[in-house]
């Protein structure tokens, strides 16, 4: 058996390739971004050539650097941004249209549409999602409907639909030339097209779509011992590597912190934010905005559940200060601008960008930063920023302890926005619990590395796995009650001012 696990984890804002050992430890790291394209507001777009290309670019830069091989790695494991769809030509490996990506608000209107009759509950029982411009069956019913031919092309079989999992699994096997066209549970799970009991695409909801079954890719489980290919011998690896392992990222990110048990839940600070709870095998139905997922599905085992809170915009503000505010030059300086003052000076920064997400799923929302005085500077607002990362969380927190009755007694974070240390101390003092970071931030990758390992007998079962898990840092609430609940009062009254700003 070689000594080492790979994952390939294609982000929201770029792609890493990792290498692990059986310690679960970090090996080698290496990522590229790639870009946000803008081309209007409420548009979120990414070039999946560029995605492809810096793939095969961030694998062959990390093992020249390392100066390990293909026959290094036991196995590769896939993760990615989730939701986000991509649509291409088989025969030509040519995308149809850029990668309509998660945030993209573009198809309000057809989920709109689907809630206003029993469609929208029947999404609901089914899919355990809710009718949102976020999920990728409205992305694809878009571009079959607003890109010329592709209709067409699909009846040809000249045009299949893939998330970004998908797309760069089947570029890794080699594309034009034998690529496979395979997804995960969790992924399906994103699309509004899956049914969560059954597993398999629902020919009911892809009526609601007008999407046809041929155009989408077999679903398979997160973890398969059998392998869904090997990377092709031509490709970035240079030899063949079986890929044993896909999940989407905030799921992959529950199997990177050993949430392997119900109850167990964690907290991925992004370009959103990701609060998962491992429910087990039940399906839990959430009275509180929060969707029901499939965590992860291990070969023959049943498919495990989670809750999951989804917040669209928190790294991602801060990414904003940077590139279109320009008060900050890094977000790492986001911390030091924001520590120039006490705290926010009484202003409250609502980033809703994409409407709201968890739990309040408003589309018509958008930003608002309010309780602005004259005495305000850019470091206030820095520190809205990011308390608003805090608040939003808080807000999935409630919810997910009204659902299940689970009380966190601590919160277990990962993510670049972990790197923040006054951002975790927030974090902490806004929730009244204690945070904790574990040593490998990069659960995602490791998630998914874990996985494709457990699939080829890597590492023996998931104890092997929990035994690795450690903590590198703890913050404990500092703010009295009082406090706490002021300033938590005061942003449910922020999140009201920045309801009702669009109309369609
Ligand atoms: P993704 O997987 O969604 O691409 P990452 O986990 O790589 O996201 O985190 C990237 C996000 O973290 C970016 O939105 C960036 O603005 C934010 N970020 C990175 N470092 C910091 C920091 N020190 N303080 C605040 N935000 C940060």
């Amino acid at each position: 058996m070689p000594d080492f696990v790979g994952a390939v984890d294609q982000g929201t804002t770029s792609t890493r390739f990792m290498i692990f050992d059986h310690e679960g430890a970090e090996v080698a790291k290496f990522q590229l971004e790639h870009e946000q394209i803008l081309p209007r507001a409420g548009w979120v777009e990414h070039n999946p050539i560029e995605i492809w290309t810096r793939t095969a670019a961030v694998i062959q830069t990390t093992l020249q650097r390392t100066g390990l091989h293909d026959t290094d790695l036991a196995a590769l494991g896939v993760t990615n941004q989730r939701e986000t769809t991509v649509v291409w030509n088989p025969r030509t490996g040519r995308p149809y249209y850029n990668a309509i990506v998660w945030q993209d608000t573009r198809t309000d209107r057809i989920a709109a549409a689907l809630d206003q009759d029993e469609r929208g509950q029947v999404i609901r029982d089914r899919t355990g999602l809710r009718p949102e411009a976020y999920f990728s069956g409205g992305k694809i019913q878009w571009i079959l409907e607003n890109v010329s031919g592709v209709r067409e092309a699909v009846d040809r079989g000249e045009a299949v639909f893939g998330n970004t999992d998908t797309w760069t699994l089947w570029n890794l096997t080699g594309g034009v030339n034998g690529g496979v066209h395979i997804t995960d549970v969790t992924n399906a799970s994103r699309t509004m097209l899956m049914d969560l009991d059954t597993l398999d695409w629902d020919d009911e909801l892809l009526s609601y779509f007008g999407i046809p079954r041929a155009m989408l890719p077999e679903i398979r489980p997160s973890a398969d011992p059998s392998g869904y290919g090997t990377t092709a011998r031509f490709g970035p690896l240079g030899g063949e590597v079986p890929i044993t392992a896909i999940l989407g990222d905030q799921q992959a990110a529950t199997v990177g912190q050993v949430c392997f048990s119900p109850g167990e839940a964690k907290n991925t600070y992004g370009t959103g934010n990701f609060l998962l709870l491992n429910t087990g095998t039940d399906r839990v139905r959430s009275q509180s905005g929060l969707l029901t997922t499939v965590a992860y599905k291990f070969g023959d085992q049943p498919a495990v559940y989670a809750l999951e809170g989804s917040i669209a915009v928190t790294g991602s503000a801060v990414q904003w200060l940077r590139d279109q505010l320009h008060i900050i030059t890094s977000a790492g300086q986001s911390e030091t601008l924001a520590r120039q003052v006490a705290d926010s000076g009484g202003v409250y920064f609502v980033p809703a960008f994409s409407g709201l997400f968890a739990p309040y799923w408003r589309a018509d929302a958008r930003g608002a930063i309010v309780g602005l005085s004259r005495y305000n500077t850019d470091a206030h607002l820095a520190r809205a920023t990011l308390e608003a990362i805090c608040y939003q969380s808080r807000d999935v927190v409630e919810a997910m302890q009204r659902d299940s009755g689970v009380v966190l007694d601590v919160l277990k974070v990962d993510g670049g926005v972990t790197a923040n240390d006054l951002c975790m101390q927030l974090q902490s003092d806004i929730l009244g619990v204690p945070v904790s970071r574990p040593v490998v931030a990069e659960t995602t990758a490791l998630g998914a590395a874990y996985a494709a390992g457990l699939a080829v007998g890597y590492w023996k079962d998931t104890a092997e796995l929990r035994a690795h898990w450690a903590e590198s840092r703890r913050w404990n609430p500092a703010w009295n009650e009082e406090r706490r609940e002021k300033a938590y009062a005061g942003w449910k009254k922020a999140v009201t001012k920045a309801f009702d700003w669009t109309t369609d």
